[in-house]
């Protein structure tokens, strides 16, 4: 089972979490065909957005989204406070197995938008500034909230199964003399190897890493795939279309109207008499 975990340090104002994908991550790599080095940059979102949302201390949504000018074209994962989890990335054109993340995305950057149940939606953008997308990230953590925060992650396969995991630490808001901690703490999780992130147990990394520490573990979240796509959503965006554009496609394509889901891979069929169906009853609606 795919899981997350938030962990604190007894003796230091530090928190971690730590998430372990393989389900989820599968999920979305199902019913596409990838490159290597997007399938692991697919793995690594996954776990950024999954630390990334276990950060929140509100219901709502985040987005990590990379888009350039390369053959990776865009990228993105949707996690929310649940942990459902799904993601989708364009490649157009040849990318190496060894490809960085620079060679993949070309000149671009990485919109973050977090979107609250109830509040001000807000986006913040990070340039491609480091190599890796894991530096981007820690970029991210400390232009927008100002918290030192390092995060380890690793992508592998294991039992020919894909697997993603990663650690997140953070020092606590309002706590000045952890640096120290805190650097001892990031030298120490720096040892893990994807082999031990990827194939040992939570409680294990964590006595791996942490045995000479007082760690306190939280109750595990399970993490799951989900994608939010439905009829109903297909239908507001058609009704966003003018009229005789639908027209147009119903008459070219054979009647109908064949709406394809690129996360998770589901097809919305509409024929006409669908189509004046819904519109009969958005008239309803509107007057
Ligand atoms: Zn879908």
């Amino acid at each position: 089972m795919d899981t997350l975990n938030r962990f604190l340090f007894d003796n230091h104002s530090i928190r971690g979490e730590i998430t372990r994908l393989e389900q989820t991550y599968q999920a979305v790599l199902d019913n596409h065909t990838y490159p290597v080095a997007v399938q692991n940059l697919l793995g690594e979102l996954l776990v950024v957005t999954s630390l990334l949302t276990a950060t929140l201390k509100f219901e709502g949504d985040i987005a990590v989204q990379l888009q350039g000018d390369g053959a990776l074209s865009l990228a993105v994962v949707n996690g929310n406070d649940q942990q459902q989890l799904r993601g989708v990335a364009r490649v157009n054109g040849e990318i190496a197995d060894d490809a960085t993340l620079k060679d993949m995305v070309g000149n671009g950057y990485i919109v973050i938008t977090i979107t609250p149940k109830n509040g001000e939606r807000y986006q913040g953008i990070v340039g491609l500034e480091k190599d890796t997308l894991i530096g981007c990230i820690e970029n991210y953590f400390m232009q927008s909230e100002q918290l030192p925060t390092r995060l380890f992650v690793k992508t592998g396969v294991h039992n020919n199964k894909p697997m993603a995991a990663g650690i997140l630490l953070q020092i606590l808001p309002a706590n000045d003399d952890t640096a120290e901690s805190f650097e001892h703490l990031s030298a120490l999780t720096e040892t893990i190897t994807a082999d031990e992130l990827l194939q040992l147990s939570t409680d294990e990394i964590l006595y791996r890493l942490y045995n000479q520490e007082q760690v306190r573990l939280f109750e595990t979240h399970d993490i799951t795939f989900k994608c939010g796509c439905s009829r109903q959503r297909c239908e507001d965006s058609l009704m966003t279309l003018p009229a005789n554009e639908i027209d147009e496609i119903l008459s070219e394509d054979g009647g109908n109207i064949d709406i394809h889901c690129d996360y998770c891979g589901k097809h919305y069929l509409f024929d006409s008499i669908d189509i004046a169906e819904i519109r009969n009853r958005h008239k309803v609606n509107y007057h």
